[in-house]
């Protein structure tokens, strides 16, 4: 048994300007803040997208050693690429495997690549790719297979496919069961309503501010868990965010210069492009990854990005490497704030308008992160609260690859290896060795 227990809760896309100026909307969120340590502005990683930042959250680590450099793998020929969805992939050691080694219990809802991971309890996060497959299939075979059965029997009726804002009713319901029966030591929750929300409508829009609501109330329910569970005083809990968002209302379609310069060879009829690239653009929505098969001259390539209407700043691949980038890079490219990047080929123009009407289809969004972590207003943040913790405090500022080594120290776990990101200074209370 652990001395403490602790319960991490992602709200995908809280930023600090969510605690900063809604606080009276969200009484819960505010409770914590008052009774614990607000971490008021953690920056982010490169870049800063959903499957990667959360990785160096639980590794401590940045992509350039954990490996998920993006959310989605370079698959050109298919419009809707696999995700990084698997253990396998993360390289580096995450939290949760430390803690299962020392012997603790851990259970885990929607953290993203974590399929086929070892966690005790687990919902991991996958979607049919394909038009064969289904989502039960798919997710028996990531999850905990009884688990999932157990709990899609129970709460599925909850759920709306993967849609929001009943998917996280769904696994908030499914968290509550999990930490009253099971009363695991380590709990990870993933709630996506917000994120999916600030896609659709915009960064400020009432329906995220709604969506932030909803979570202030299920965050709620899941710290009310703990009281029914009898675990209550021996918990920990740490509400934090991935990344922010950014307005968007133009997209810029790199591949399509690429193709005209005869670096690659568009599919026809389709966005998508064949195999044979030489040159190819990998979003990540705010910045893109350019990688070279052959000899491809950079500095002229330079020039043909830099040209482009939207592009704010190129690094080359070793200041990539140096930013926590993928080492594979040729260039990371980001784009000015409502910009953002698409894998697409054969469209109207490389830099083209979203269409409204189009919004919610494929890769259509008024809003998208992804950008560098340096962008004016960009911060997340996080709300440690619980016996370990400081109470009424406030630190000003952390990176995310901090967080892993903070939980680490709570739960009087090490890390097998050196983490990039330190303990962060004055949230737990001094007598916790
Ligand atoms: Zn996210």
């Amino acid at each position: 048994m652990a001395l403490h227990k602790l319960v991490v809760i992602s709200l995908d896309s809280m930023g600090f300007r969510d605690l900063d100026e809604f606080r009276e909307f969200i009484p819960h969120l505010d409770q914590l803040i008052k009774r614990g340590t607000w971490v008021k502005r953690v920056r982010g990683i490169f870049p800063t997208l959903t499957y990667p930042s959360h990785t160096s959250i639980i590794t401590g680590q940045y992509p350039a050693i954990h490996g998920i450099v993006n959310n989605t793998k370079i698959q050109p020929q298919r419009e809707s690429p696999d995700w990084y969805w698997y253990r396998k992939d993360v390289k580096a050691m995450p939290l949760y495997d430390v803690a299962r080694e020392a012997g603790l219990t851990t259970a885990a809802f929607l953290w993203p690549v974590t399929a086929g991971s070892k966690i005790n309890y687990n919902l991991a996060e996958i979607f049919p790719n394909r038009i064969w497959t289904n989502q039960v299939l798919v997710s028996l075979k990531a999850s905990s297979p009884l688990f999932l059965y157990q709990m899609n029997h129970r709460y599925g009726k909850l759920r709306r496919g993967i849609k929001q804002p009943w998917l996280d009713d769904f696994v908030t319901a499914c968290a509550v069961d999990t930490i009253k029966n099971k009363r695991p030591d380590l709990t990870l929750i993933h709630l996506v309503d917000m994120d999916s929300m600030r896609h659709r409508n915009g960064v400020r829009s009432p329906q995220a501010k709604a969506a932030l609501q909803r979570l202030d109330r299920r965050v709620a329910k899941i710290i009310q868990a703990s009281r029914d569970a009898g675990t209550y005083d021996d918990t920990d809990f740490v509400i934090l965010g991935d990344h922010y968002q950014i307005n968007v209302d133009k997209m810029i379609h790199l591949n399509m210069a690429f193709a005209k310069q005869g670096l690659l060879t568009p599919i026809k009829g389709k966005s998508t492009y064949k195999n044979n690239w030489r040159v190819t653009a990998k979003t990540c929505d705010g910045e893109t990854y350019i990688y070279t098969k052959g000899y491809v001259d950079l500095n002229k390539l330079k020039q043909l990005i830099a040209g482009v209407e939207g592009v704010e700043r190129i690094y080359s691949g070793a200041e990539a490497v140096k930013l926590g980038a993928d080492p594979k890079c040729s260039f990371l490219v980001e784009a000015k704030p409502g910009y953002y990047f698409t894998d697409e080929v054969n469209r109207p123009a490389i830099v083209e308008k979203v269409d409204p009407g189009s919004l919610g289809t494929h890769d259509r969004y008024r809003a998208v992160h992804g950008y560098g972590p340096n962008q004016p207003n960009y911060f997340t943040t996080a709300i440690f609260v619980g016996p370990s913790i400081n109470q009424g405090k406030e630190v000003e500022t952390a990176h995310l690859v901090d967080e892993g080594p903070t939980f680490a120290k709570i739960l009087g776990l090490h890390y097998p290896a050196p983490t990039a990101g330190q303990v962060i200074p004055g949230v737990i209370k001094s007598e916790v060795k």
